[in-house]
């Protein structure tokens, strides 16, 4: 009995220390396997990263440069011509400059306000964006105006006026599909809805500027547009705003 069993453990104990060894080649498929398929794994989890990057906008480079569509009355500037005096204005306020334009064959004295910060924003945002002048004003004033606030900085090239704009019902709609055909990367800052009527999901409202010194919403608006730029689709940020346009 006892004979029986001292085997019977022995047997056991062959049993539990056996080790079984895999043949050579299929050892070595194993291994090949292992390694294709680490090297799959880390082929996804690197595209994985690649479009997390993309999506998050983690790195500024890999997301093209927007455009930043500006308006320019009662958004950067306020003006008026001679003989006509706003209640808006305070009687005395000196113009930040006057222009002299020719329409219909009249001279015509432009005073000119610019919004408080207006330098400062454009110098910041033409960092940014790719910047874009659109008036529904006339040519010969919205260049004009256009030129001052460039100040040879080459910072408002490209620029549209009223010959580009779509009159409808009296009032002026700006197209922006007329700026550039990809609508996921403009965005339009003005004080008049109307203007961007085809396109709200586009826009960023701004209250109208007429004399406030103490006006502060181009200050306001860097950290949003410092964020917006970085986004893949601007509509989808600026779309959740649309409750806001009637306040702002
Ligand atoms: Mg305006």
């Amino acid at each position: 009995m006892n004979s029986s069993r001292s085997a019977e453990t022995t047997s056991l104990k062959r049993t539990t220390s056996f080790r079984f060894v895999w043949p050579k080649q299929y050892n070595h498929n194993i291994k090949k396997k292992k390694k294709k398929n680490r090297k799959r794994i880390k082929r996804g989890l690197k595209w994985a990263f690649k479009r997390c990057v993309s999506t998050l906008s983690l790195k500024p480079d890999a997301v093209k440069r927007k455009i930043l569509v500006l308006d320019l009355d009662e958004t950067l500037i306020h003006s008026h011509h001679d003989g006509v005096l706003r209640p808006t204005v305070r009687p005395g306020t000196p113009p930040d400059f006057i222009l002299k334009v020719v329409i219909d064959k009249h001279p015509v004295r432009f005073f000119v306000h610019k919004r408080p910060h207006v330098d400062f924003f454009l110098e910041v945002v033409s960092q940014w964006y790719e910047l874009v002048v659109f008036t529904a004003s006339m040519e010969i004033y919205g260049s004009a105006v256009a030129d001052k606030l460039d100040n040879n900085r080459n910072i408002l090239k490209r620029r549209y006026y009223r010959q580009h704009c779509t009159l409808d019902l009296g009032s002026y709609i700006k197209d922006l599909s007329v700026v550039h055909d990809d609508l996921s990367s403009i965005v339009i800052l003005d004080n008049s809805p109307g203007a961007y009527r085809s396109h709200p999901d586009n826009a960023i409202p701004i209250k109208s500027w007429f004399s406030d010194p103490s006006d502060t919403a181009l200050l306001n608006l860097l950290p949003m547009l410092d964020a917006l730029r970085f986004t893949a689709d601007v509509r989808s940020v600026l779309s959740r705003n649309l409750h806001q346009h009637r306040l702002w």
